[in-house]
């Protein structure tokens, strides 16, 4: 594999995204980190500057890295991203849209406001990141864009209604845009994270029940033994983004807990 590629990844500030940004560094590529600067109203913290700031310094030392604000759901902040990265390394070959938000809930009382949330950040944002970065990806003779869906793309779960949706929607547009750049050499794939112990699940889907209780759960639901980490999603991202003949695929990195 010829490394040296460049790599935009959004919601790389922490989480699934700062382990691909790491996993693509560690392969020798460059990474710009995307994500947001702090102060976004939702039922959980997410990413900030400071953030950012933090991962940028964890992954120097392994390679060029640097980081850029960014809101996935604002086309101008998309457009100045690329941008920003085309001008500090000259380019981007890899687009990996990993930004995402969820939210969980009755259907019957679920705020619709969520639903537009969700659908903003883990949908729209995708292809309005995709749409940003096709010229820089029409430059590369080593195109990929990696789309960070779920195994809740695959499987639909009670009270996960909105966010699997969602994550369903991320698998259509990467199989429709697979086949629509294909004529350039850009190849599209899904990613599938099973159950990685990130903000989403600590602040969120298991809030306040501590790393022991999640551990135990997952060891039990997962075939494998253990939840997934960061470290799988970035070896998974790395291949997607260089496999030459795969595209239009979404991978399950899940323990054996999804196997479609
Ligand atoms: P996380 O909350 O730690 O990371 C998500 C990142 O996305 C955060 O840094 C956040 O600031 C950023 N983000 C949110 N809205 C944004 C916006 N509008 N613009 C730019 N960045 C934004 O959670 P994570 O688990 O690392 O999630 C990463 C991706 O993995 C998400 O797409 C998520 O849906 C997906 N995923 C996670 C799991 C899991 O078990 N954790 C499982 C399947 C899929």
């Amino acid at each position: 594999m010829v490394s040296g590629r460049t790599v935009l990844v959004t919601g790389g500030a922490r989480g699934i995204g700062k382990g691909i940004a790491q996993a693509f560094l560690e392969a020798g590529e460059r990474v710009v980190i995307a994500d947001l600067g702090g102060g976004e109203d939702w039922n959980y913290a997410l990413g900030s500057s400071a953030q950012m700031a933090e991962a940028v310094a964890d992954l120097s030392p392994l390679g060029e890295v640097d980081a850029v604000p960014l809101d996935v759901t604002d086309a101008e902040a998309c457009s100045a991203a690329v941008a920003f990265t085309r001008e500090r390394f000259g380019g981007i070959d890899v687009l990996v849209n990993n930004a995402g938000v969820v939210d969980s809930g009755p259907v019957e009382s679920f705020p619709v406001e969520s639903w537009d949330r969700i659908f903003d950040v883990n949908v729209k944002g995708i292809y309005l990141m995709t749409q940003a970065a096709l010229p820089a990806l029409r430059e590369s003779n080593d195109a990929a864009v990696v789309n960070t869906a779920s195994v809740a793309g695959k499987r639909g779960s009670r009270n996960m209604s909105a966010y699997c949706a969602s994550k369903f929607a991320v698998v259509g547009f990467t199989q429709s845009l697979a086949q629509e750049f294909a004529p350039d050499g850009i190849r599209v794939n899904a990613l599938c994270p099973g159950i990685v112990g990130t903000a989403m699940w600590h602040d969120h889907l298991m809030a306040n029940q501590g790393e022991e209780a999640f551990e135990t759960r997952m060891a039990e639901l997962i075939p494998l033994g253990r939840p997934q980490t960061a470290a799988d999603m970035g070896q998974a991202a790395v291949y997607l983004a260089s496999a030459r003949n795969v595209s239009g695929i979404a991978l399950a990195v899940a323990g054996g807990l999804e196997m479609h």
